[in-house]
């Protein structure tokens, strides 16, 4: 995972007016781009990779313990954020108390829109939230953020694996991933951290087949779209590209 990246995520952006834009994803100019595309294999102009190579900079000083997101953390960005709201990307990420993405990207307030659920579940408020981000907050990437020993790919896998049913709204969330694990299974995976890889990589088919927003945005303006799996002994978050 390379360092070298533009820009640090101790500078912040000036807040755009983004809290009173409405529809259409802003970058109308921005290159088509395929999803899931480290940031090395992009043109270096393409605002999505340079998004990434934020994140992939701030990551790499979380691992090595040099972060410096402190400032923009501070109660003045804090005020400076009263108005409005321009976060760069958007993060899609389990809810595990061990994957914080402001600090595994090592970015300040205001920096990252972040929905997360067990296991990155998609249900109709995470896809609105979503939807909000592209075309009104206009960011210019999504991070589906997995991660080693998911609690919830375990779930899920133990329910296909040994017929138990979770009971209450777990169950719900549940179902919302033996999809993807059932067809990780079928593809012949069956360690833990393989499939959670599987699902993070197939989170990023459902967006778009759930959300026309999303996918236009991802088709004809540019929005990036990596899957990410974040690696709990060493602190690195690197894209699912198998
Ligand atoms: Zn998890």
């Amino acid at each position: 995972m390379t360092t070298s990246a533009p820009g640090t995520t101790a500078s912040v952006k000036k807040p755009k007016k983004a809290s009173t834009k409405t529809a259409a994803p802003k970058a109308s100019t921005r290159a088509p781009r395929k999803t899931a595309v480290p940031a090395q294999r992009v043109a270096p102009d393409d605002r999505a990779a340079r998004a990434w190579a934020r994140l992939e900079a701030g990551n790499q000083r979380w691992a090595d313990g040099t972060s410096e997101a402190g400032p923009s953390r501070s109660p003045k960005r804090r005020v400076e954020l009263v108005d409005g709201q321009a976060p760069f990307a958007l993060v899609i990420g389990c809810a595990d108390s061990r994957v914080p993405a402001e600090l595994l990207f090592d970015q300040g307030i205001g920096d990252l829109f972040v929905v997360r659920t067990a296991g990155h579940a998609l249900d109709e408020a995470v896809l609105g939230s979503v939807e909000y981000g592209v075309a009104v907050l206009g960011v210019d990437l999504i991070v589906i953020l997995g991660h080693q020993s998911c609690g919830a790919v375990a779930a899920a896998a133990k329910t296909l694996d040994q017929g138990s049913v979770p009971s209450g709204y777990i169950r719900g969330l549940v179902e919302r991933l033996t999809c993807d694990i059932a067809s990780g299974q079928r593809a012949g995976l069956s360690d833990l951290d393989d499939l959670g890889r599987y699902h993070t990589r197939s989170t990023v088919d459902l967006l778009r087949a759930r959300s026309s927003i999303v996918n236009d945005a991802a088709s004809t303006a540019g929005l990036g779209i990596v899957p990410v799996v974040y690696e709990l002994d060493t602190g690195l978050a690197r894209p699912v590209t198998d």
